[in-house]
């Protein structure tokens, strides 16, 4: 079964067909249809195999990873189990600001092994796309830092990164008390040459009680706009603090979280045409209700999927995890969350026009899925089920794959 998960339709529909083939050429698709109607110009193309009644689908896209850290968290996830939250452990010492000195601490090479470490395992998952944030590093240099090492990764391996600054994480230590102070550094400093080394696409902020005000990530947002950087924003996780309206007013392309979400930010991210970036993983881990998915999409807001990977509230990159959550807490079907997690995932990084649906003229990233359908992969949930990973229509060997 071929799900190409062209845009038409809406979420549920997937557009997928039975007895399909897929034509590709130099990394490119040129043809989807049926098996019986390949145009006669295609019998010149070698032939790259039979998928032999498995699923095809668009190459996974995780529009919302944290990847470049220094160390882990795992003993603040058993305090969390005791029940202490997860702004006690940051008032503690804890939480976002425990990452940032370990990952200031640790060298270029050290951060980039781990990411290609975790980049051929999500490739191994189906992932052929990932959105990276900054975050950790909280200075000028230290921002600038991790966006160099996420830029020479796009080098290294084949998985396509696409980057996202993400200076208003937490406030750093040094600006405790003046908050102002920080927010001009970012934007006056740090923004401007991001734009200018062209070190990420978007620019992203954390608007939540204990990190930003939705004033203070409206300026960092509006300095990045300025210098040409799309907006993101973590929106309404913890609580209900107006990151849906400021999403949609900025006209920002994704918002993401929204756990907390009012009925009145559902109807302003309808209008505004924001994808929401569904994170059950994070709630999960939180043990928090997860954003209420059913009823954004049934206001028409495209819902997509990802992992939140990062090393205290999301640590697992698993997107077909993250998928099957979307259904049993979410109540999204497999294809909804399949839709969430390929075309309008790319939405979400304003990849629309270059992958997460297989149709000609996108670029020719697929997998191969061990199921006989979406339903039947999402179903019966094993840890691996991809057969073969394809970008730019090259498979992904067993070396990239970290094997
Ligand atoms: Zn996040």
């Amino acid at each position: 079964m071929l799900a190409t998960c062209r845009a038409p339709d809406g979420q549920g529909q997937i557009h997928a067909q039975c007895d399909a083939a897929l034509v590709w050429k130099g990394g490119e698709i040129l043809w989807t249809g049926p098996d019986a109607a390949l145009p006669a110009e295609t019998s010149s193309l070698e032939t790259s195999g039979d998928a032999e009644n498995r699923l095809v689908i668009p190459g996974l896209i995780d529009c919302h990873t944290h990847l470049a850290f220094g160390g882990w968290r795992e003993d603040e996830f058993e305090q969390r189990i005791r029940g202490i939250s997860y702004q006690e452990i940051a008032a503690r010492g804890g939480g976002i600001l425990r990452t940032v000195s370990a990952t200031r601490s640790a060298s270029d090479e050290e951060l980039s092994a781990r990411c290609l470490k975790w980049l051929a395992e999500m490739a191994a998952l189906g992932v052929t796309t990932v959105e990276v944030k900054s975050g950790y590093g909280l200075t000028v240099e230290q921002e600038l830092r991790i966006l160099r090492i996420y830029a020479r990764l796009k080098q290294k391996q084949p998985v396509r990164i696409v980057s996202t600054l993400l200076a208003a994480h937490a406030l750093p230590q040094k600006f405790l008390g003046n908050r102002a102070g920080y927010i001009r550094q970012v934007a006056q400093n740090l923004i401007p040459e991001v734009a200018r080394q062209k070190l990420a696409q978007f620019c992203d902020a954390f608007v939540e009680d204990g990190a930003f005000t939705a004033d203070e990530a409206r300026t960092v947002l509006q300095a990045g706009m300025d210098c040409g950087l799309r907006p993101k924003l973590h929106a309404d996780q913890l609580s209900d603090s107006g990151g849906a309206a400021l999403a949609a007013e900025l006209g920002c392309i994704s918002a993401d979280h929204l756990d907390c979400v009012s009925e009145d930010g559902i109807r302003r991210l309808a209008r505004s045409g924001t994808v929401a970036v569904s994170l059950p993983l994070a709630s999960l881990y939180l043990g928090r209700p997860p954003a209420p998915a059913r009823s954004l999409i049934d206001h028409g807001v495209p819902v997509a999927v990802a992992t939140d990977f990062n090393p205290g509230t999301a640590p697992s990159f698993h997107l077909p995890l993250a998928m099957l959550l979307a259904c049993t807490l979410q109540k999204m079907t497999p294809c909804e969350a399949l839709k969430g997690a390929t075309l309008y995932a790319a939405r979400a990084i304003g990849e629309e026009e270059r992958c997460g649906s297989l149709e000609p003229g996108k670029r020719a990233d697929f997998v191969i899925i061990d199921a006989p359908s979406v339903n039947h992969w999402i179903y019966h949930f094993m840890a691996n089920r991809p057969v073969a990973t394809f970008i730019a229509g090259k498979r992904v060997e067993a070396a990239d794959r970290g094997e």
